[in-house]
């Protein structure tokens, strides 16, 4: 039973994993280079599998008292309204999509692990790690500079992540030149605030999602997106503001013997569908089952093609939502043509979107 975990990084993954591992009665080591929790928004968007999965580990209720629900997805042409998604509509104990910024999971998370006497160590770096004979010996930077052994390394390190690199696993996939802009702005409009909202135009399109109150997230790849808002609205404060290109990949392999590579180390993808920061806590809770089962080999064929197809999809969906291609500006463009037949598409997108895609893992 004894098992010595070191988990490297404490974002939303890593978190995650320290909490299911501990429940499953282990006591890995978390470490972050960072000193602190993140402050920034980013993933706004929790499923209704990830809610399953915090609920098998008390969690859910938390999530479940902090944020807001989004009950449905517009799609639009410009101003006008061609379809509205019902969430409702899905067979799921929680069928909307829960709101909150990733600082407020990840305070949640961290709130959870102290509860259980986890100690998340920040401002400690892994710097390297090998594997000497069957032990994993990790050089870790913090107050002092130490050399940590242990049976698995879960790399929970990020999109650059050092787990990564250090055992030679390659990524698969691209990144496209094009930048998106990014705001969480305060807005004052008519755009019913418990849904989200894909407008889409000939040059591309974006997405808004109301955070709280009237403060809303605003992405997508037209220049000066802001330009691009429903006429009359009124724009207030913009709380935070960011650039950034989409890259569409998966690691080559999950693992390599007993180290796991999850959440953003494993893949990353464009935020439309808004499914990061949930495949990272889903593979948290596969991985840390795995490894109580001994199991952990098993990790890379339950997983990757899911992964890989997902990724595909929002590929897809990406592209028909701001792609440059003939037909992406086709489709975008004659929307209201297509409108009698997008009802039949629902359902899928529906499912897609909520992650009702595929059942959630159960160990055999
Ligand atoms: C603008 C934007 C919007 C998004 N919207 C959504 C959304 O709506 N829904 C969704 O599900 N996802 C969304 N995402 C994606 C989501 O933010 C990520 O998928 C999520 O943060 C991944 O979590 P993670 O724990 O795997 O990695 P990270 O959050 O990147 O955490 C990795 C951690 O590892 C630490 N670290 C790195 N290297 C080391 C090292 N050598 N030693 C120690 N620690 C290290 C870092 O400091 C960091 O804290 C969005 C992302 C962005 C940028």
């Amino acid at each position: 039973m004894k098992k010595d975990i070191l988990i490297a990084g404490a974002g939303p993954s890593g978190l995650a994993t320290a909490i299911f591992l501990t429940e499953l009665g282990y006591h890995p080591r978390i470490i972050d280079k960072k000193d602190r929790i993140s402050e920034k928004s980013k993933a706004l968007a929790v499923n209704p599998r990830t809610l399953s999965i915090l609920e098998k580990f008390k969690l859910s209720e938390r999530f479940l008292a902090n944020g807001t629900r989004m009950l449905g997805m517009s799609i639009w042409k410009g101003d006008t309204l061609v379809f509205r998604n019902d969430f409702s509509k899905i067979k799921h104990k929680y069928p909307f999509m829960l709101l909150q910024t990733q600082k407020e999971t990840e305070e949640i998370l961290r709130d959870e692990a102290l509860k259980r006497k986890i100690k998340i160590e920040y401002s400690t770096e892994l710097t390297s790690c090998k594997l000497v004979g069957s032990t994993y010996i990790s050089e870790i930077s913090g107050q002092t500079k130490e050399q940590f052994s242990s049976d698995y390394v879960i790399g929970a390190d990020g999109g650059h992540s050092i787990i990564r690199k250090q055992f030679g696993i390659e990524s698969h996939g691209f990144r496209y030149n094009e930048k998106w802009e990014l705001y969480d702005v305060e807005l004052e409009m008519d755009l019913n605030p418990n849904e989200a909202h894909i407008r889409g135009f000939k040059e591309g399109g974006m997405i808004l999602i109301r955070i709280k109150d009237n403060l809303w997230r605003v992405a997508g790849n037209m220049k000066g997106l802001l330009n691009y808002l429903p006429a009359n609205t009124k724009i207030g404060k913009i709380t935070w503001e960011a650039e950034f290109n989409i890259t569409h990949v998966v690691a080559k392999s999950l693992t390599k013997q007993n180290v796991v590579l999850i959440g953003d180390a494993a893949h990353l993808h464009s935020p439309v569908g808004g499914r990061g920061m949930n495949l990272g806590i889903e593979d948290a809770y596969i991985t840390s089952t795995l490894i109580s089962m001994d199991r952990l080999n098993e990790y890379n064929q339950i997983r990757r093609s899911y992964l890989k197809q997902t990724v595909g999809r929002i590929n897809t969906m990406t592209q028909m939502m701001t792609g440059h291609s003939f037909v992406s500006r086709f489709l975008r463009g004659n929307m209201n043509v297509f409108k009698p037949i997008i009802p039949l598409g629902a359902s899928t997108l529906r499912n897609f979107a909520l992650a009702q895609d595929q059942v959630l893992w159960t160990p055999k």
